[in-house]
């Protein structure tokens, strides 16, 4: 469910004529849907209303600090993976005492910046990282609060570079040696174990791997109260899937509330989760302008003025993203394949193969759909393209939420040393 249509002819998000705000910004940019925002992390608050529960947006989806500050007034806290996703949180409003930090690699100032912060939760990943945070919190003379992260062994995610829950992947603790690492971390000072935390993947739209994670995750919760951990929190994660085109039809946040509610049956846990992509995946538009077309003895290209520094997941990991003309085509026009590519010198900068499109002319825009989740946060200046801006709507009005840099700016970070200049 987006808030992206067409109204006479147009392609709009929400009351905004997406064509406008084309003119006004230029392409390529990113538009984003205050009402499909607030919507998704709705639909997941009310799934979840019966149980105590707490939203931590999963921040690396999309981190623009307005879409922040719109989930934050939702009520959503964070789930961060950085010391400056937890700052761009902290930022937009999102209160510490709602902020999880997941990730392997957290540095000690990372850690240190979190204690003080005062944040929710460490979601901890390995023996190592466990001793060095009870080091950094005793060096400050505070408590982390902390949740080991299982690696529960069991495959999911809609590519597998997006699986992290199985064994050989680099997240979470082996399942085998938890309990040991409990035992560990009831011994250390500065440590305060409160919680269980798994997440095995992204773009998950079957919840049957995600209800065996579950199972074994409320299981070796059970264990270790058993063994006299007071855990009193379960972090479930994130993943849950969104349809890129038609037909796809991944589990419902209402029949994944209603999983979790079994799964967890009658323990008495405060349930953490850690949605992003199924919050912001479908509330985004990258929209790009055609710039020629070029015929191949096998195909023909549509090149667009977007690249995939501005949209990397066709080229990370073969993503499908929906393409609508911000015209609607004509009701007899035919449609023919194309290949639409970017500009970069690369060939792995191509957002669809044989792609059915109508008739495209030079001028005219696309939109490439259900780009809001991992597609600006993943752009970059790579062949010394400026950073695509991005656009908030919300009803019949829109800001910019990030302006293009100028050629200035791009460059300002940088210095010639002294026997250059
Ligand atoms: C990426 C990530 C998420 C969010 O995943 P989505 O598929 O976008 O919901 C949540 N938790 C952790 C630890 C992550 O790395």
């Amino acid at each position: 469910m987006h808030h992206f249509d067409y109204k006479a002819g147009r392609l709009h998000c929400e009351d905004v004529d997406l064509g406008e705000i084309a003119d006004a910004v230029g392409t390529p940019l990113y538009v984003y849907s205050t009402a499909t925002l607030r919507r998704h992390a709705n639909v997941i608050a009310n799934a979840f209303a019966d149980i105590d529960c707490l939203i931590a947006y999963s921040v690396k989806a999309n981190g623009n600090l307005a879409v922040l500050a719109t989930l934050a007034a939702e009520g959503c806290g964070a789930d961060v993976v950085s010391g400056g996703e937890m700052m761009r949180a902290i930022k937009a409003g999102i209160p510490p005492e709602r902020i999880v930090f997941s990730g392997v690699g957290k540095t000690r100032a990372e850690m240190a910046l979190g204690l003080e912060q005062g944040i929710h939760q460490f979601n901890v990943e390995s023996g190592a990282e466990l001793e060095t945070l009870s080091e950094v919190a005793v060096g400050l003379g505070l408590k982390a609060p902390v949740a080991v992260r299982v690696n529960p062994d069991v495959a999911a995610g809609g590519h597998p570079n997006i699986s992290t829950g199985k064994q050989g992947d680099k997240f979470g603790v082996p399942w085998q040696e938890a309990e040991n690492l409990y035992a560990r971390a009831g011994e250390l000072d500065g440590i305060h174990v409160c919680g269980v935390d798994v997440h095995i993947g992204s773009q998950i739209g079957d919840l049957d791997p995600m209800r065996r994670a579950f199972v074994k995750t409320v299981d070796l919760t059970r264990r270790l109260r058993d063994q006299g951990h007071k855990i009193s929190r379960i972090d479930f994660g994130g993943g849950l899937g969104i349809p890129y085109a038609a037909g796809d039809a991944p589990a419902s946040p209402a029949d994944y509330a209603a999983m979790v509610r079994e799964v967890i049956g009658d323990l008495p846990v405060q349930v953490i989760l850690e949605p992003g992509r199924v919050i912001a995946g479908n509330a985004g538009v990258m929209i790009t302008e055609a710039l020629y077309q070029k015929p191949a003895p096998d195909r023909t290209f549509l090149i667009v003025d977007a690249g995939m520094n501005d949209l990397m997941r066709p080229a990370l990991y073969a993503a499908h993203h929906d393409v609508l003309p911000l015209s609607a085509p004509d009701e007899n026009s035919r449609n023919a394949p194309f290949d639409i590519v970017g500009p970069i010198c690369e060939s792995t900068d191509k957002f669809a193969a044989k792609r059915d499109l109508p008739p495209i002319s030079p001028g005219d825009r696309l939109a490439f759909l259900s780009a809001g989740a991992y597609g600006a946060v993943l752009s970059s200046q790579y062949n010394a393209r400026p950073l695509v801006p991005e656009v908030l709507v919300d009803g019949e009005n829109y800001a910019i939420v990030r302006r293009r840099p100028s050629f200035e700016e791009m460059t300002q970070l940088e210095a010639m040393p002294d026997w250059l200049s």
